[in-house]
């Protein structure tokens, strides 16, 4: 990555900060313009049972039509739709069966039909079935083979058959690049053959707390310090992922070894993210080191939690080959708002770097079943409970105290409550946007 980006510091910004979208606009154009002069694009082949959540580098190709060959799409009666008259009702003998798996190789007269399993390709004169549950067997006086007898509008030609080809024809694309590999993705595949899949390689993330008032797990806590919890929840969210973490640990607040921290990392992955130090008071300090290392801005944000953030690019390392730019985001101290602000703004930039197609999470509406108190003039992000209401419909409620180092509200949450900039007060019974944690932390 070279430096021709638009700097994080040429944005301008009021009293009140920027917004969030124009705050997730400046992160996507910086990593756009990053994405240009030196993408990653270092791609590996993996079997398929290592390609889940992995960003698929070129598009998979069906070798093959699917299905191969028309078959049938229900248990039922397969026949010629030369057969459908409007005698009525419409008899046809029963001739033999075919199962999924052994073609049938006879041939049908007029007046005859055959046993067809779900999934047997459809016998050569054949080409419509009839399901089981809309017939009735009849005993048959003349032989011993029994007739299937149906209504004539039961049924119209050609119905209850899949046809060659119909879910993915031969060489069209069965998976595009840049799909987020689902489970779904895995068995398309292998329904199509393909045992191995060409993916990016895993985006390298490095992160890091900062904070003199931060203790390891298993060291004792002296008076004013506290566990470091941040680099547990980072770690959880860039598994989900799947992305290399990098773990460099805590890093006191002194500016040699924050920038021994920052130029290790810088040296070895694509992102850096660190927590802590970059609130009023702290900030001063961070910003000249930065200065030294890279371009970066750092940033008020109407928001809540999360209203101190930085973003930038850290130079390459001095002797680093090849020469590589660090993204780095530098979020919020309190746990919280690492959360939030991972989720409003790191999350996309990471997949946008790897090359994923999917950025934007889903969003959902429920009906708010308490009031919410909410200021206009910033985005919030409150902790939510959604679930399913007397009358069926999905609704939302706050979890407890919603303050920005209140990890316990994220943990009993299975949302987030996400209330726009402009708006006010919520009352009861009014729809906001939700956005669920599955599949998003
Ligand atoms: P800061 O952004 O450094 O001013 O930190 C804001 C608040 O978050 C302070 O109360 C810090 O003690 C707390 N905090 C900072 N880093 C961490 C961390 N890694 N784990 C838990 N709390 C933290
Ligand atoms: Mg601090």
């Amino acid at each position: 990555m070279t430096s021709q980006h638009p700097s994080p510091n040429d944005l301008v910004f009021t009293g009140s900060g920027l917004t969030v979208t124009q705050t997730r606009e400046a992160i996507t154009n910086l990593v756009d313009a990053l994405l240009r002069t030196s993408a990653i694009e270092e791609t590996e082949t993996v079997a398929l049972d290592d390609a889940l959540h992995r960003i698929l580098a070129l598009p998979v190709l069906s070798p093959i039509n699917v299905p191969a060959a028309d078959n049938s799409a229900m248990d039922g009666f397969a026949f010629q739709s030369s057969e459908l008259t409007n005698a009525a009702p419409i008899q046809l003998k029963i001739v033999g069966s075919v199962f999924a798996g052994t073609p049938y190789s006879g041939t049908l007269q007029s007046g005859e039909c055959l046993k067809i399993m779900t999934g047997a390709l459809m016998p050569p004169q054949c080409d419509t079935v009839i399901p089981q549950e809309m017939t009735r067997l009849v005993p048959s006086v003349a032989s011993e083979t029994a007739l299937v007898e149906f209504a004539p509008d039961a049924v119209r030609a050609g119905e209850n058959r899949r046809l060659c080809g119909e879910d993915l024809a031969k060489d069209s694309v069965a998976i595009a690049a840049g799909r987020l590999l689902r489970p779904s993705d895995l068995g398309l595949a292998a329904s199509l053959g393909i045992a191995t899949l060409t993916v990016r390689r895993k985006l390298r993330v490095a992160i890091l707390s900062s904070g003199n008032e931060l203790r390891q797990l298993g060291d004792a806590l002296d008076p004013g310090s506290i566990y470091d919890s941040n680099r547990y929840s980072l770690m959880g969210l860039l598994k989900r992922l799947n992305v290399d973490v990098i773990d460099c640990g805590i890093v006191q607040d002194d500016p040699a070894s924050l920038k021994a921290a920052f130029q290790t990392a810088a040296l070895r992955a694509d992102v850096l993210i660190s927590s802590g130090g970059v609130s009023v008071g702290e900030a001063d300090f961070t910003k000249q080191i930065m200065q030294e290392l890279g371009d970066v801005g750092f940033w008020k944000i109407a928001m809540r939690p999360g209203r101190p953030m930085a973003f930038g690019v850290l130079k390459p390392v001095a002797g680093q080959t090849p020469p590589r730019s660090t993204l780095f985001f530098g979020l919020p101290g309190n746990p919280v708002a690492v959360m939030v602000t991972f989720y409003q703004f790191v999350r996309s930039a990471l997949l946008q770097l790897s090359g994923s197609s999917q950025l934007a999470p889903p969003t959902i509406q429920a009906i708010s079943s308490a009031p919410i108190r909410k200021k206009p003039g910033r985005t919030e992000f409150q902790r939510g409970i959604l679930e399913l209401g007397p009358d069926g419909r999905a609704q939302v409620r706050v979890t407890g105290s919603q303050g920005a180092g209140i990890l316990r509200s994220m943990s009993e949450a299975n949302c987030f409550i996400v209330l726009d900039h402009d708006q006010g007060n919520i009352a009861t019974g009014e729809l906001v946007n939700v956005v669920l944690f599955e599949g998003l932390l």
